[in-house]
């Protein structure tokens, strides 16, 4: 195996294992792992743990389908806890949420929205930053299209398809830009917002994310965008 760095295996041989999601950041559940577990996660770029209920090794999404692709297995400070970076087929939870942490502990209700999981306890103290908002957004829509809620528009617009979302894409365009001619500042952000969800929403439903787009912006950082048509 190549593991260069030294592991803390626990006296059982285990250690734990956190799995992330790649590209929203939201944490999706935490097993443990043996050295075979390890190897067969390096191995095979799929996620394997070690049950400990059931004494045996576990591919995930070996019985659902919901299989965990591992980009980069990391340990921490001290190497006794791994970090698998991963991009989740459906839900991570057996219990059919997208992460596995919905419960708080003190029993109070979980951190819901509509009927979603919310993975960052929204806080108005702290402002929002734009990355943290369209990653939240983000995780939220894998939800709602990974368990699809009657009662929620947008996992209708998950299953409704590619037409219902293209059709609310153009239409609120053109909400941005009646807001502009009407000099309607307030409005404007709103229907921004609006472009902004339902092109979310068309990233999500064909496998990209916000992530995609910075990356996009990012490679155009101090190039000048060629004049094309006047
Ligand atoms: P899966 O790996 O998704 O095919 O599920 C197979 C079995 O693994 C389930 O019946 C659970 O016993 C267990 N399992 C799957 N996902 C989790 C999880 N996130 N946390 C704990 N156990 C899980
Ligand atoms: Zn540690
Ligand atoms: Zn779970
Ligand atoms: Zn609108």
């Amino acid at each position: 195996m190549m593991e260069t760095v030294k592991l803390k295996w626990g006296p059982d041989g285990l250690i734990p294992a956190i799995a992330q999601d790649v590209r929203t950041g939201q944490v999706l559940m935490q097993a443990y792992m043996n050295e075979e577990a390890l190897h067969l996660t390096l191995e095979t770029g799929t996620a394997w743990y070690w049950s400990r209920s059931r004494q045996c090794l576990w591919q995930k999404g070996g019985t659902s389908g919901h299989y965990q692709r591992v980009r980069e297995v990391r340990t921490d400070c001290d190497g006794d806890s791994l970090l698998l970076l991963v991009e989740q087929e459906g839900v991570a939870c057996h219990e059919g949420t997208y992460s596995c942490f919905t419960r708080r502990v003190d029993g109070s209700p979980r951190a819901m929205i509509g009927t979603a999981f919310w993975p960052i306890q929204p806080d108005e103290t702290v402002p929002y930053d734009i990355g943290t908002i369209l990653r939240e957004v983000t995780a939220v829509l894998l939800d709602r299209r990974a368990r699809p809620d009657p009662a929620s528009y947008t996992s209708k617009l998950f299953s409704k398809g590619p037409d219902a979302y293209c059709k609310k894409i153009g239409e609120e365009a053109t909400e941005v830009v009646l807001a502009v001619k009407n000099r309607d500042r307030e409005n404007l952000a709103f229907e921004v917002a609006d472009v902004w969800f339902h092109t979310l929403v068309a990233l999500v439903d064909n496998g990209l994310g916000p992530q995609d787009v910075a990356e996009q912006l990012a490679s155009r950082r101090g190039k000048r965008r060629e004049k094309k048509e006047e």
